[in-house]
């Protein structure tokens, strides 16, 4: 079926589902990380860009929460940048684990591979990957850099979530020796770790999200900058890691739902993208027993469901102004 849909279509149901999403509570700001236990569990912003770079937002989309698990995907795609989606397969692996984003029994079930780069081993993984092998500085620079260029404007570091983080992140450390010992990580260990959690501490808004959806939507040409990011063919990879295991053990649950593939964050973060359509971001704190935001769900799966949109419905989709 062909559906043709105008700005003040997408404008208005963005504008009811945040409505409607705001009425529903429920879930649990993660308490794990000292830093995010304390956020306010009120805020909420929901953010959509289309690939013509018109924007929709509602709420507080200006504030910048933990991107958290969100900048896996990022961070996957520098990887496939820098060694190809091919590399990538075989240095990590894209399959879904069905179990907890820190889960070490996903290692030992598959000690073989990380799983996918989408859950924390895998994550450590991809950190580990990013060249220039050995310089934390420049790393960490290639990260930022690529989640600037996807977004079409900077990341900042929260100091104090990055120090939380550092200070708990106990089971991340088993991980990460875990995997050294399958011959998973590729740099020094501790370094690659160091940078995950770095990523994970990074402030992002809902607004930045929805522009690095959108860039992801568009074949990597962001939407703001008109700068091709990313090699086209990273597209249809990047958005299947992000099909498979972005919710976790929920995604399965979570894509059945809502239609649109997304990647959840325990910052309270959800970014979908909705392929040659648009991106999608929305922010609230309490999340579900999976880590996901329940209030971003609502927002998310609520626009998609007014719109009649889905990746597996089979319609043309196009955006007139
Ligand atoms: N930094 C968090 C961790 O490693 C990210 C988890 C998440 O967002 N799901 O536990």
């Amino acid at each position: 079926m062909d559906i043709r849909l105008t700005h003040q279509q997408i404008h208005d149901a963005a504008s009811q589902a945040f409505d409607r999403a705001s009425k529903i509570n429920g879930g649990k700001n993660a308490s794990y990380i000292p830093y995010l236990a304390n956020i306010d569990p009120l805020l909420f912003g929901l953010s959509v860009m289309l690939p013509d770079g018109t924007a929709f937002n509602f709420g507080d989309t200006t504030y910048r929460f933990g991107i958290e698990s969100v900048s896996k995907v990022p961070t996957a795609i520098l990887a496939m940048r820098q060694h190809t989606p091919a590399g990538v397969l075989d240095a990590i692996g894209a399959d879904a684990t069905g179990l907890p984003f820190n889960s070490i029994f996903a290692i030992l079930l598959e000690n073989d591979h990380p799983s996918t780069p989408l859950v924390n081993a895998g994550a450590i993984s991809a950190c580990s990957m990013i060249e220039p092998k050995g310089d934390s500085d420049a790393k960490w620079k290639a990260i930022t850099d690529n989640i600037t260029e996807l977004c079409g404007s900077a990341p900042q570091l929260i100091d104090e979530l990055y120090r939380s983080e550092s200070a708990t992140n106990f089971n991340n450390r088993a991980i990460t020796w875990l995997l050294k010992n399958y011959n998973r990580i590729y740099d020094d260990p501790d370094m690659s770790l160091d940078l995950y959690t770095r990523q994970c501490s990074l402030g992002i808004t809902s607004q930045q999200l929805a522009a690095m959806a959108a860039t992801i939507a568009s074949r990597g040409v962001n939407p703001v900058t008109h700068k091709q990011v990313f090699d086209p063919a990273i597209a249809p990879k990047i958005t299947t890691l992000i099909a498979t295991v972005g919710f976790y053990q929920h995604s399965g649950d979570w894509l059945y739902t809502s239609g649109i593939p997304a990647k959840s964050g325990v910052g309270g973060g959800v970014m979908g993208v909705m392929p040659g359509v648009l991106g999608i971001a929305a922010f609230a704190p309490p999340l579900d027993d999976a880590g996901n935001s329940v209030k971003a769900q609502a927002a998310v799966s609520e626009f998609t469901r007014i719109l009649g949109l889905g990746v597996m419905n089979g319609d043309r989709v196009t955006v007139a102004g």
